[in-house]
């Protein structure tokens, strides 16, 4: 049995990084089929039976915490469809040593959950969505679904979310004409926008660098449309569209957060190509098959199903932790000759 708080074993890898954020995908099957995530059809998920169980997930945030971990987000595949996700959620909202749980959806299943995933503690949501035209939505996601997730959006909204924050991977040729309707409903509303950059994790290995809509651009975009932007942390720099400042409002953070100088409207870039954010990572990742990954571009996982399984004891499973950690990289090297795609796409990740 290991004991909390016993601050001489933190995950800290050979860079200094300290390690306080888990993200737990709670299953790999999607209800939509994304292009830069998923193949379009004949997707292999995996057996059941290799999911971890909810108890397992628990076990091992429990032995997290007593390593510092106190932030986690439950994302997927779609973590909507694993069924009965809110007991898992207020479980770990009620698990001491946590202070955070977040959860990224495709909103679709979310006009049904919102209620009983807030009741169950949830208080920070991220919604996917790449477009406000029902068309470019199709478009990426090769499914029907785009009022689902208004609806789900709607539901988030009058059961307490708030603000409400939206993910949108931004692909050159295709969501250009998104950026300022985006914008618009950032100023309007009590939405956070947040820009991804798309990155080389989809299953069918189409990712070019030219088809990296890139911060940068996406700024120059907005401020054409409404004015400056500013970081949100009280810096009062313009954002020019040569150079985005090194840090939003949080040192860990990967999204750089803005507002217009008028004062309305939020922005989050993720500029995770053009301006990669290694530095600062604080995150490690747990696959739906209970393997452990310290980077989402990583090319090693460390495999805890059986630990989990076999009898491993809590020390074993906490060393394994340790050890992932102590060998993380400093970096991905998206921008390298030296990079090479994960075998791994992001929905069998965990984005
Ligand atoms: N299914 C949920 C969703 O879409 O929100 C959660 C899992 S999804 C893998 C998590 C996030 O990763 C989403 O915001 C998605 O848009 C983003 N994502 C997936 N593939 C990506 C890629 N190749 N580049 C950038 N972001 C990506
Ligand atoms: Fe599904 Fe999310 Fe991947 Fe889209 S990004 S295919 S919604 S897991």
């Amino acid at each position: 049995m290991i004991h909390p708080a016993d601050s001489s074993r933190r995950l800290i890898d050979s860079f200094g990084r300290v390690h306080n954020n888990l993200r737990i995908s709670v299953t790999d099957r999607c209800n939509i089929r994304c292009f830069y995530c998923m193949p379009a059809e004949n997707v292999e998920f995996m057996p059941k039976e290799h999911l971890l169980s909810f108890e397992e997930i628990e076990r091992v945030v429990r032995i997290g915490t007593t390593l510092g971990i106190d932030r986690v987000r439950l994302t997927g595949g779609e973590p909507l469809v694993r069924r009965g996700l809110h007991v898992l959620v207020r479980k770990l909202a009620a698990m001491p040593g946590i202070v955070d749980i977040g959860l990224t959806t495709n909103g679709i299943l979310l006009e049904e959950q919102a209620r009983e995933l807030r009741d169950a503690g949830l208080r920070r949501l991220n919604i996917s969505l790449d477009a406000l035209d029902p068309e470019i939505f199709r478009k990426v996601t090769r499914r029907d679904g785009y009022e689902r997730v208004l609806a789900g959006i709607e539901a988030a909204r009058s059961v307490g979310f708030s603000p409400i924050k939206l993910n949108a991977v931004s692909v050159r040729g295709l969501t250009e004409s998104q950026i300022v309707p985006f914008g618009q409903l950032a100023r309007d509303t009590d939405t956070v926008v947040r820009f991804i950059e798309f990155m080389p994790l989809d299953a069918d290995s189409q990712w070019q660098r030219d088809k990296v809509l890139f911060a940068n651009e996406i700024v120059a975009t907005l401020e054409e449309a409404f004015g400056p932007l500013r970081p949100i942390d009280g810096g009062n720099t313009s954002v020019s569209n040569a150079v985005l400042p090194v840090l939003g409002n949080s040192a860990h953070a990967p999204a750089q957060d803005f507002e217009f100088a008028d004062g309305k409207g939020r922005i989050g870039l993720i500029a995770s190509v053009s301006q990669p954010f290694c530095a600062s990572c604080n995150r490690f990742r747990i696959t739906a098959d209970g393997r452990l990954r310290n980077c989402l571009f990583s090319n090693d996982e460390t495999d805890i199903k059986h630990l989990l399984r076999d009898q491993g004891d809590d020390e074993a499973i906490a060393q394994a932790m340790l050890d992932s950690i102590a060998a993380k990289k400093e970096g991905h090297e998206i921008n390298t000759a030296r990079f090479i795609q994960p075998d791994r796409p992001m929905y069998s990740i965990g984005g």
